[in-house]
């Protein structure tokens, strides 16, 4: 039995050493056969010359190189698709997801026979409370939108053995909202509790763009909600409207005494089917956007060099 662990590192310098160590002496003590597989994301720091120095000391460290920065997802994309172990691991490199957890999540997922071991976070240290709150209720948000339940409190630190990472690899989708689609994937999923660390050292790489770009996608490819409500919305407004224009009428025949031409009305209908009109087109574009994206049929990433 195999072991791979999934590294995404984007400018790492002064964590990933610590991290190596740590994931060697943990792996080396509980298994046999295991290999450590390092994403550089295209890091513009000292990374890379670490990572290959590594290998002169450790025998079981890959490492793949990025022409560029393209994202935390495609690096564990790309790791996942050059991971050849019985089960992957996917763990950040900042250390907030513990590598002692690792033989605990594979002894889980034996016992158990789960394909796949979430990492569920009981608590989160080092975290501002804005992104706390705003991770509780994207989730939440997205479950009540989305066909597929995504598990709450969970990232991409999990387990996933090698028929989910097989079927993984034959997904085509260029944007991989990884944790959406392994949850779709299926199979037997099951949890783990952990405490999420402090990061050891350096500073996030998800800043608040990021965040809400990685939100977006989490929406807009698990939830086809948005265009039903626009469309509802659409339809609500347009019977509305019907209503408004037939009491107008009746007014207007049974008593023109009363019926003035209120042009505050009009101006402020205008503005209202104005506004709903933009909002509808607004959900249908981020939607093209995407169609966009995928017809394009670009790679997911590209490797320069793999060690
Ligand atoms: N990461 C990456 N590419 C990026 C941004 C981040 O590979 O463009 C990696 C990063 O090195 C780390 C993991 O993704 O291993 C999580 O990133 P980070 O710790 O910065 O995010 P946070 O934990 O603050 O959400
Ligand atoms: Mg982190």
């Amino acid at each position: 039995m195999k072991v791979s662990v999934v590294v995404p590192c984007y400018n790492e310098e002064f964590v990933i050493a610590e991290t190596n160590s740590q994931l060697n002496s943990v792996l080396s003590s509980c298994f046999e056969d295991y290999e450590i597989v390092y994403v550089n994301d295209g890091s513009k720091d000292g990374t890379k010359a670490l990572l290959l120095a590594f290998r002169d000391k450790f025998p079981n460290i890959k490492s793949i190189h990025f022409s560029r920065n393209f994202g935390h997802q495609p690096a564990v994309s790309a790791g996942i698709k050059n991971a050849s172990g019985d089960y992957i691991v996917i763990i950040d490199a900042d250390l907030q997801d513990p590598p002692s957890l690792i033989p605990e999540m594979v002894k889980k997922a034996q016992e158990e026979n789960a394909n796949v071991v979430y990492a569920v976070r009981k608590t989160r240290l080092g975290e501002s409370w804005f992104k706390k709150i705003t991770a509780k209720y994207y989730y939440r948000l997205i479950n009540s939108m989305s066909e597929t339940q995504l598990p709450l409190d969970t990232g991409d630190f999990r387990l996933i053995d090698r028929k989910v990472a097989d079927v993984f690899n034959k997904i085509e989708e260029r944007q991989k909202y990884i944790r959406g689609i392994i949850t779709w994937i299926g199979f037997k999923q099951v949890p783990i509790e952990y405490d999420r660390e402090e990061r050891f050292a350096g500073e996030t790489h998800y800043p608040l763009s990021k965040m809400i770009q990685f939100a977006m996608r989490g929406l807009l490819y698990f939830s086809k909600k948005p265009l039903t409500l626009a469309t509802n919305l659409g339809l609500t407004l347009v019977a509305l409207s019907v209503l408004f224009f037939i009491a107008q009428f009746v007014k207007w025949i049974f008593y023109p005494e009363t019926f003035e031409i209120g042009w505050m009305s009009i101006f402020g209908s205008i503005i209202f089917f104005g506004g709903i009109q933009m909002l509808s087109i607004g959900v249908l574009g981020a939607y093209i956007g995407n169609i966009f994206d995928e017809i394009k049929n670009r790679p997911e990433y590209i490797i320069d060099e793999i060690n």
